[in-house]
């Protein structure tokens, strides 16, 4: 806290004799240039008699009407001024005494405070939503879990640690089954838009795999590895069900309507890499085959390092938002 303010606003209530010893005495140690700052006008205790506080900084302080919150220059800081402004402005106020521009102050700093700490509690209660509906998608849990279990979890273990208020707190984060879905489809939507921009007419290379999830259906993941900035990055793309066989064509065709549906160029792809699979590296009727009639300087391979979590692990019944998260750090396209 900036101590001076008080010494400030205190100066009205000095003696002439301290007046007397600070005048000679400031102007014998002061430099000349601080001279200059004590023509700006200083508040009084006394001005809040014409219901003005004061803001700004402590050496050029500038009157401020609580009533109605108009700022003025510090040169309006004298008693005549003030007045004028209660006068013309505040008519139905000129006889109220100082301690109810006190309460004014009082009551309007409580008010921003009630405000300041509901919007904090707001956004506080959001993010907790969101990190819970990223620990959901990350461990593959059906989205109504946050609801059935994980909210009463927590208010039992923020009461019995910290009480009955604290549970209070608890009972605001959003964790409904509708939210979490909201809130996982958002941030699917968001990372998905961001690896858009980032693929945006820049060459990427393609690393495809297929599997089948736990109910029987193949499903095909896309990772792709580009230039971001100085950096190259590995990014999960997208993770489509295959409706028929795992044929080469079947794979190309997946592939090639993401692309079309992204606006993405295969000329914009220098490399593909699979596993060794027939339907990926078949001479005739392989994926890759397809994949360098669209473009054929695509430089192929088949050795996948694939090191996420076995697909075959998770229920397909979470569609592709569960797929959100990035590609796992050691996954390697080469
Ligand atoms: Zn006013």
């Amino acid at each position: 806290m900036d101590l001076r303010k008080f010494l400030t606003v205190n100066s009205a209530s000095t003696t002439a004799a301290d007046e007397a010893n600070f005048s000679s005495s400031s102007s014998m140690d002061e430099p000349p240039a601080k001279k200059a700052k004590i023509n700006s006008r200083k508040y009084s205790e006394d001005y809040l008699n014409y219901g003005f506080t004061w803001t700004g900084s402590v050496d050029t302080p500038l009157p401020l009407c609580v009533v109605c919150g108009n700022t003025k220059t510090n040169g309006a800081m004298v008693p005549s001024k003030l007045k004028r402004h209660l006068e013309k402005v505040h008519p139905s106020l000129v006889s109220k005494y100082k301690n109810y521009f006190e309460r004014l102050i009082t009551n309007s700093a409580k008010q921003s405070q009630k405000f300041e700490k509901a919007v904090r509690l707001s956004d506080k209660a959001q993010i907790a939503s969101y990190e819970v509906a990223q620990l959901i998608a990350q461990k593959m849990k059906p989205h109504s879990i946050g609801e059935t279990l994980i909210g009463p979890a927590c208010r039992i273990m923020v009461k019995c640690m910290l009480g009955k208020e604290a549970e209070t707190e608890i009972n605001k984060i959003p964790l409904s089954n509708d939210t979490i879905s909201r809130r996982i489809a958002d941030m699917s939507e968001n990372i998905a838009k961001n690896v858009h921009q980032k693929l945006n007419n820049k060459i990427f290379a393609l690393q495809i795999d297929e599997s089948t999830d736990i109910s029987g259906k193949a499903q095909l993941m896309g990772f792709v590895r580009l230039i971001n900035g100085d950096s190259i990055i590995n990014q999960f793309l997208f993770c489509q069900e295959l409706s028929g066989r795992t044929t080469g064509k079947e794979i190309f065709d997946c592939v090639d309507n993401f692309f079309k549906n992204s606006n993405f160029s295969w000329n914009f792809c220098t490399g593909i890499c699979t596993d060794g699979a027939p339907a990926m590296v078949g001479n005739e009727k392989g994926f890759w085959t397809y994949a360098k009639q669209k473009n054929a300087d695509i430089i192929t391979t088949h050795r996948v390092y694939y090191t996420s979590r076995s697909f075959s692990s998770q229920n397909s019944s979470y569609g592709t938002n569960i797929c959100f998260g990035r590609c796992d750090k050691n996954s390697q396209l080469y």
